[in-house]
């Protein structure tokens, strides 16, 4: 069974481990899949908010799969976009957007501000000096009810304005 995958261009299927699942003379009993799938989501999903923990640099889902990938080659760019969903939606990771770039991801629940560098994209945190409401900060309009603050900022990130002024 090795006929040509029509979908090899994309990386996520370069282990072809899930379109394998149709071959009649599968080795492994039908009942153990569940409770491996399960058991392989939550390693997954461990490994993915260990890489977004290991750097905060606030990398893409595409730039996670790959820093997943070298420990655990069968994972899946689906995957890795399920699990970042997840961790996200259990309030364990922001979801950084800007523009129309893809989201980036922060593991930093500290409230903070993000600096956009508009020359290498990176994306760094800027902390607070102190925990201030958001109505001492900004003439917030009468009514208005705040739920989630989400400052940016755009500008150079330190390395780049340190070869800007050279
Ligand atoms: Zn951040
Ligand atoms: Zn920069």
């Amino acid at each position: 069974m090795s006929l040509p995958n029509p979908a090899t261009d994309s990386p996520a299927s370069t282990t072809g481990t899930s379109l394998a699942s149709h071959a009649p003379h599968a080795t492994q009993p039908m009942e153990s899949h569940p409770l491996k799938k399960g058991l392989r989501q939550t390693e997954q999903r461990k490994a993915v908010f260990e890489a977004l923990m290991s750097n905060a640099d606030h990398p893409s889902a595409v730039d996670v799969f790959i820093r997943v990938k070298n420990r655990m080659p069968t994972i899946s760019l689906a995957t890795v976009y399920n699990c970042l969903e997840t961790l996200t939606d259990n309030g364990l990771v922001r979801a950084v957007n800007h523009e129309r770039e893809p989201s980036r991801f922060c593991a930093n629940l500290q409230e903070h501000a993000h600096l956009f560098c508009s020359q290498c994209a990176s994306v760094t945190d800027i902390p607070l000096h102190t925990h201030t409401p958001p109505e001492q900060i900004w003439k917030l309009p009468t009514g208005i009810t705040i739920t989630q603050q989400e400052v940016s900022f755009r500008g150079l990130c330190a390395k780049c304005a340190s070869t800007q002024g050279a």
